[in-house]
């Protein structure tokens, strides 16, 4: 059979950086087998499912470049065929009406904790009599279906990620809800485990690879497709991503969804990479950045970790800017520009453009950055106090007024020739260190003693016009 895998996200939330990065362990893995990647929106929960979140998972998944085959599976059309095959499994005996109520169940709750118990269904509605069901019924009593579970039923799988896991049926909680609660022979809505292992099945699919969240419910799940017969597939749990103080990554971990990530500026293509390391890693000696295609070569099931994967600022920021730093420029500039039109900054030309992105790209880390680093090159900055403390503790008044006098002997505006001359031309004749020079034009240009390289960034604000207004306004204020 064709290798086939799949993402069921359920859209009660956005796209998750836990969903992503299970999204992209499917897709790796599909491509290495030559299988298909195919996506199923599990929203069977009415009250928490909305269509916005299955348009952002959506959307999410297109951005990172995680694309699907063939069109997406809707959970919620196929409840007619669930139901079907839950009352299927009532007429089988498999599974039976429970008629317990809210009450009861709650007493039951309350009883185990007195004792110290682990909270657990007790099967007590498991063996009623047909007549019982009947008169149950007819008193218009709720009820949800259960799948029996047998105390001694053993659950093996061969986890392509874990090994040999072994489970005990005494150990999943009692018998299975496989549905919501209804009235009357009514079934309610299906619930997760009946309605994954249905479409799953529907759906041919050979390898599962979700969260290790999900182990107890593959073993529930084997239960159903023996008793349905059917094809079991390849199951994997892979790890969760942990938050720095190693728990579970989660929305109250400030950054979690795919939005947030794009739009503080990561590359989809730097998000992409740095996923593939939370929780699998390439041979020693091999890059850790390639590209999907290459990693999807490499990647193999048995490799990714058992342990938590933490997430790492730090690594991702320094992925994301190693793929600034090897982006084409002009298509970084093309990103650049629609930054700047938000801010209303204009550049006088594209070639101007060009070079303020050759200037900038090795230091930008994270897209936004563009904001705060070129922010000189439109606005004229204040100049700050340890700025203005170095020109008046520093004499700097003649030499600056001396860079005038050239300045404005050269053809506007000046080349990087010129730049170098006039640098040269002060430092003689006033016999000072250059760096002090160098510091003061720095200060007059940026405000402060830091920013790109000095005699690029002079050319840039020479083409603009406003080196020699910079160096003015320093006089004027020392
Ligand atoms: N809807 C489930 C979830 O989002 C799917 C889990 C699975 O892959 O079976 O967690």
């Amino acid at each position: 059979m064709k290798n086939r895998l799949r993402l069921a996200p359920s859209p009660t939330g956005l796209l998750h950086i836990g969903t992503a990065r299970t999204a992209l362990f499917n897709w790796l893995y599909a491509k290495k087998i030559n299988g298909k990647f195919l996506l199923r929106i599990e929203d069977t929960d009415v009250s928490r499912s909305k269509p916005e979140y299955s348009k952002n998972i959506i959307e999410g998944l297109s951005w990172l470049g995680l694309n699907w085959d063939e069109d997406p599976i809707y959970q919620s059309e196929r409840i007619g065929i669930h139901k079907v095959i839950i009352k299927k499994l009532l007429d089988d005996g498999v599974a039976y009406r429970c008629f317990m109520s809210e009450e009861e169940s709650q007493q039951l709750r309350e009883d185990q904790k007195k004792n110290g118990l682990p909270p657990k269904h007790d099967n007590r509605y498991r063996d009623l009599s047909k007549s019982e069901i009947e008169s149950f019924i007819n008193e218009g009593k709720s009820s949800v279906i259960r799948f029996r579970i047998e105390d001694n039923a053993q659950i093996t799988w061969n986890d392509q990620i874990r090994g040999k896991i072994k489970w005990l049926g005494k150990d999943l909680g009692g018998d299975m809800v496989l549905s919501r609660r209804a009235y009357g022979d009514d079934i309610g809505s299906p619930l997760y485990n009946l309605a994954v292992v249905i479409d799953d099945n529907f759906m041919n699919i050979t390898h599962v690879i979700r969260g290790e969240d999900h182990i107890s419910n593959t073993a529930k799940q084997i239960l159903i497709y023996k008793a349905l017969r059917y094809e079991i597939p390849k199951f994997s749990h892979t790890p969760l991503i942990l938050n720095s103080e190693g728990k579970k990554l989660s929305k109250r971990d400030s950054v979690t969804s795919i939005d947030e990530f794009r739009d503080m500026g990561y590359l989809p293509d730097a998000l992409t990479n740095y996923m593939t390391l939370l929780g699998w890693s390439p041979k020693s000696g091999e890059s850790e950045i390639q590209s999907l295609e290459k990693i999807s070569k490499i990647f193999d099931l048995k490799d990714v970790n058992k342990a938590g994967a933490k997430f790492n600022w730090e690594k991702l920021n320094w992925i994301n800017s190693q793929y600034i730093k090897n982006m084409n420029s002009n298509d970084l500039l093309n990103i650049f520009k629609i930054l700047w039109e938000k801010k209303g900054w204009e550049i006088p030309s594209q070639q101007w453009g060009l070079n303020l992105t050759l200037l900038i790209q090795d230091s930008i880390i994270v897209l936004s950055d563009v904001i705060n680093q070129s922010e000189p090159f439109f606005n004229l900055p204040e100049v700050d106090n340890k700025g203005l403390d170095f020109l008046k503790n520093n004499n700097v008044k003649s030499l600056l007024k001396y860079a005038i006098d050239l300045l404005s002997k050269k053809s506007q505006p000046i080349n990087r020739n010129d730049a170098k001359e006039i640098i040269e031309e002060i430092s003689l004749k006033y016999e000072i260190k250059k760096g002090i020079l160098m510091k003061s034009l720095r200060i007059a240009f940026f405000g402060c003693l830091s920013g790109p390289d000095l005699i690029e960034s002079w050319l840039l604000m020479s083409e603009k016009d406003e080196d020699m207004e910079r160096i003015k306004r320093c006089l004027d204020i020392i």
